[in-house]
């Protein structure tokens, strides 16, 4: 526990990244909690402020160091605030990293949150470098020690890691360097923490991993994600399940038919493809063709017709041609993704293709193609949504649309984003209800390349 003090103690965490960087802040946060600890929204509130940081790319690198700035000059002020980080920016030399941010008091593994420990303990009134010496931290590969804490509660979707790490060797990634080798946990571990969380509130989860279709092969007895699946599916209480992210050289035919069999399994599939030409594909380690990725989503939408697939592309790649580019386009005319988040390539110190090749696309020519694609893809989505238009879909709720009050949010199965209101045709239907947390269907009157909105019926009081 924190040393006795008569006030309480504050905490900040800032995330930023991915999903699994959100599900290890929750961890953190738990922990916190634990100690006595309250979060606050004010950082001059507190007394200890986490960056859980993400080094894919170098904006996202950028926006932390320009809260690192921030953050040495109120220590300046407020020499008793402790700052520690986490994340992929933590590399495991510390002194390097003490050298580069001399304002970080601690750096740790984010699936370690317990060796804040020093940092918790020390007094609360005294400036930190007067109490703590920072002690460096194995920041390496990454240990499942602590998986089993709770996570915050009452919240409708929750993250569940299940696989750390990643054994791929895609050139221009940092995270193999900074999340270690992969490592699943245990078939029935993941399911408590499932029964956990649901117990909490949870309706949904997303199983979390850097390739979650790989879950397993490092385990004794080989379970597999569709193994998982079928467990999961029997958690009571849950109605649904997600996972990502998906690698296309890694889906096979008993995941697809679980997803097609097991009812909790949404149809939605994260499946990034990163490129639209086979050479550029070979060049960023990416271990398959362009045909075999379109072979594999013919097979998932045959089995699965109603399945939704987003993907990651990265424009501007090293030696990437106006032709290669122009590939990547018809590719993406030619799949209809419902969803496409595009990256502008940024080198990243240390990955392969930071070593062996230049940067050669210029930045305005980076930034033009990156338009196009997104150009490209809102019409692409829009005319998807749009043909929802008239269906009713099954939406879980995941609260109210902020500044409505009215209005309504949750996702479809398909991971749809949707806005709707609730029609009252029994005079005390909808009043006053709190649908958080409820599956309810929605009749689609509108659409747009994010979202959909629509009209929610009830024509008698749902269950308590
Ligand atoms: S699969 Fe490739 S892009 Fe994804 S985390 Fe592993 S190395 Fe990085």
């Amino acid at each position: 526990m924190a040393a006795p003090t008569a006030r309480k103690l504050h905490y900040v965490i800032w995330t930023v990244g991915c999903q699994m960087n959100k599900a290890d802040s929750e961890r953190i946060e738990n922990f916190l909690d634990r100690q006595g600890y309250v979060p606050t929204a004010e950082v001059q509130q507190a007394d200890l402020v986490i960056l859980n940081t993400c080094a894919v790319r170098r904006s996202a690198e950028e926006h932390t160091e320009g809260q690192l700035g921030q953050l040495a000059g109120l220590k300046k002020r407020q020499p008793n605030l402790a700052v520690a980080m986490t994340g992929c920016m933590v590399v495991s030399d510390v002194q390097v990293m003490q050298r580069r941010y001399p304002m970080v008091d601690l750096f740790f593994s984010s699936l370690t949150p317990e060796s804040l420990q020093p940092l918790v303990e020390r007094p609360p009134d005294e400036p930190v470098a007067a109490v703590f010496d920072p002690t460096p931290i194995e920041v390496g590969p990454e240990t499942a020690s602590s998986l089993l804490q709770a996570q915050r509660a009452q919240e409708v979707m929750r993250y569940i890691p299940i696989i750390y790490g990643c054994d791929e060797h895609c050139t221009y990634c940092i995270v193999p360097a900074r999340r270690g080798r992969e490592q699943s946990r245990p078939v029935d571990e993941i399911v408590t923490h499932v029964e956990e969380v649901v117990s909490e509130g949870a309706r949904e989860v997303t199983l979390l991993g850097q390739i979650v279709d790989r879950y397993g092969h490092d385990l004794p007895e080989k379970p597999d994600l569709a193994l998982l699946l079928e467990r999961l599916n029997g958690v009571r209480g849950l109605e649904r399940i997600r996972f990502l992210t998906s690698h296309p050289r890694y889906i096979d035919e008993r995941l697809i038919e679980a997803m097609r069999d097991l009812p909790k399994v949404c149809e939605y599939m994260h499946l990034p493809v990163q490129h639209g030409d086979d050479a550029m594909l070979r060049r960023m380690g990416r271990p398959y063709r362009i045909t075999d990725y379109e072979r594999l989503v013919e097979r998932i939408r045959t089995k699965l017709p109603d399945c939704s697939v987003s993907t990651d592309v990265i424009v501007g790649f090293c030696g990437e041609t106006e032709e290669q580019f122009n590939a990547l386009l018809r590719f993406l005319e030619r799949i209809r993704f419902d969803v496409v988040h595009v990256a502008a390539y940024s080198p990243r110190p240390g990955t392969a293709s930071e070593r062996h090749w230049a940067d050669d696309v210029a930045g305005q020519i980076k930034k033009e193609r990156l338009w196009a694609v997104e150009a490209l893809q809102e019409q692409i989505a829009r005319e998807i949504n749009t043909a929802l238009i008239g269906t009713s879909q099954e939406v879980l709720v995941e609260g109210q649309e902020r500044d409505s009050g009215s209005r309504w949010k949750g996702r479809t199965r398909t991971n749809k984003i949707t806005f709707f209101s609730v029609q009252e045709e029994s005079p005390q239907a909808g009043a006053g209800l709190n649908f958080t947390g409820r599956l309810l269907r929605v009749q689609i009157v509108h659409a747009s390349a994010r979202a959909l909105q629509g009209r929610a019926v009830l024509c008698s009081l749902p269950e308590a």
